[in-house]
């Protein structure tokens, strides 16, 4: 019997490898691992390329961390030059030049009149981490237990920063609605909702028999981020300002994904001139190194010695880097670009909108963008809005990978397509972004199934 020898088979790409042996050997929790299936090798600014040859413009930028985009020659030369002075890596929380360079630099980009009474808490390295840090502060300074947040906030996936997250209500978190337009949770739009909510909290927190015992603090994000992209008008933050502080409540405010030039001011804060109580910090103030900070004013320094501690407080190099990049984005004037850029980004997504049925709404602040994709089958609510579609959502977001763009998907239904680019981003690469939106959100309602997002029709009907 003649032996025949099998033909030798092509042995399978490395990174289809990579994907199989993650999806065989990672947790079941794994997120953005799942939509988008790439395997990074190299990256640069806007551009990722995969193990595969691939390359992709990133507008997820590591979750909002990448202010200035991947390996940005500031990043690299400032942790280079860690690296070959000998410092130590890991200090824990001693005192050391790069640290003292990094809170100076923060200082100088925050409100004077903040930063000039303000202490600064190092944290363990995660944003979750400086949510847990404020929550403690403002307890230990009050000597009160509840807190106040708002419907559709993300802060965090510990047990206390969840328990502030749209997601899973807690006895000791009493939720306020947030001012969301598109979906009024008092089925009201035009700006009333941001009224009605200051109204609601007022009425809560003074109405004796209301059930809200006074609370250690108030926790808000000046733009949702996961929750949708969802920026809070300037009045209704100026008004909680007003209404925390006259009744002794300290005002926290999350700019772990807002800070950093991100929504076209350096902070999110400056936009309302609100001034906060504590500050939480994290993502790109790490120059794309994990670091997270609580910055707050100084008379809630009631801690003792060692009252909230943890081993990695100390990262140097994401100190240096995160100095860098502070640094570059206020010399460079990036916020100013942000909203200048942001501003055109959103006026070309209108006119996607115009094109598109499934897109119920397009909004966002500087380089925080949204684009809410909805059910044109079903019917309208009261106030004009279509329930959310995550199905063709996650369609358009499948065909952007398929044309070299990622973009992250989030809102209360997974229904909002986000872009955060690095706001090192020019003119040009923007275009392209917002090319490849148009032709993938075209060919995701091509194909998706049914009349669910019809492209609106180029001509008027003839009646
Ligand atoms: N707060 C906000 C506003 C966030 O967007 C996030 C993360 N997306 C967090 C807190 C939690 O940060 P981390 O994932 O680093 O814990």
């Amino acid at each position: 019997m003649a032996l025949t020898k099998p033909l030798p088979m092509a042995p399978p790409p490395a990174h289809e490898g990579i994907l199989r042996r993650q999806s065989l050997r990672e947790s079941a929790a794994r997120t953005y691992a799942r939509s988008l299936p790439i395997v990074p090798v190299r990256a640069r600014g806007l551009t990722i390329e995969g193990a595969d040859g691939r390359r992709y413009l990133d507008c997820l930028s590591g979750a909002g961390s990448l202010a200035l985009g991947h390996n940005h020659p500031v990043v690299l030369e400032a942790i280079r030059a860690v690296l070959d002075s000998g410092a130590p890596l890991h200090v824990l929380d001693l005192a050391t030049p790069v640290k003292d360079t990094f809170t100076t630099e923060l200082f100088a980009t925050l409100p004077a009149e903040f930063a000039d009474r303000a202490r600064i808490q190092f944290c363990g390295p995660a944003g979750t981490d400086a949510v847990e840090a404020a929550f403690k502060l403002v307890r230990t300074a009050t000597g009160r237990d509840g807190l106040l947040a708002f419907t559709g906030a993300y802060h965090g996936m510990t047990a206390g920063a969840l328990a502030a997250s749209g997601g899973a209500p807690d006895t000791t978190v009493t939720r306020l609605p947030y001012p969301y337009d598109y979906r009024c949770p008092f089925g009201t739009g035009g700006g009333r909702g941001a009224e009605l909510s200051a109204r609601w909290t007022e009425n809560l927190l003074d109405d004796q028999k209301a059930g809200v015992p006074h609370p250690a603090g108030m926790i808000l994000e000046p733009v949702q981020g996961e929750g949708g992209v969802i920026p809070a008008p300037e009045s209704w933050l100026r008004r909680m300002r007003q209404i925390t502080a006259t009744r002794d409540i300290p005002l926290i405010v999350d700019e772990v994904q807002t800070g950093v030039g991100r929504t076209g001011a350096f902070w999110a804060i400056e936009h309302s001139g609100i001034v906060p109580d504590v500050l939480v910090l994290s993502k790109a103030i790490g120059g794309s190194l994990p670091l997270a900070v609580v910055v707050y004013r100084e008379e809630l320094d009631c801690w003792r010695p060692g009252a909230h501690a943890g081993t990695f407080r100390g990262n140097q190099l994401a100190m240096a880097a995160g100095a860098a990049t502070l640094a570059y984005v206020r010399e460079n004037g990036l916020a100013r670009r942000a909203a200048d850029l942001g501003a055109r980004m959103l006026a070309r997504l209108g006119g996607l909108a115009a094109e598109h049925d499934c897109v119920g709404d397009v909004r966002g602040r500087g380089l925080m963008i949204g684009i809410e994709i909805v059910d044109v089958r079903a019917t309208a609510d009261d106030a004009g809005a279509l329930p959310a579609a995550p199905e063709l959502a996650a369609a358009i977001q499948q065909e952007c990978l398929r044309r070299g763009l990622i973009v992250e998907l989030g809102g209360r239904h997974s229904a909002v397509v986000r872009l955060l680019p690095p706001l090192t981003i020019t003119d040009e690469q923007a275009e392209a972004v917002l090319d490849r939106l148009a032709d993938a959100m075209a060919a995701a309602v091509r194909t998706s199934t049914g009349p669910t997002a019809s492209p609106r029709p180029t001509t008027t009907p003839s009646m």
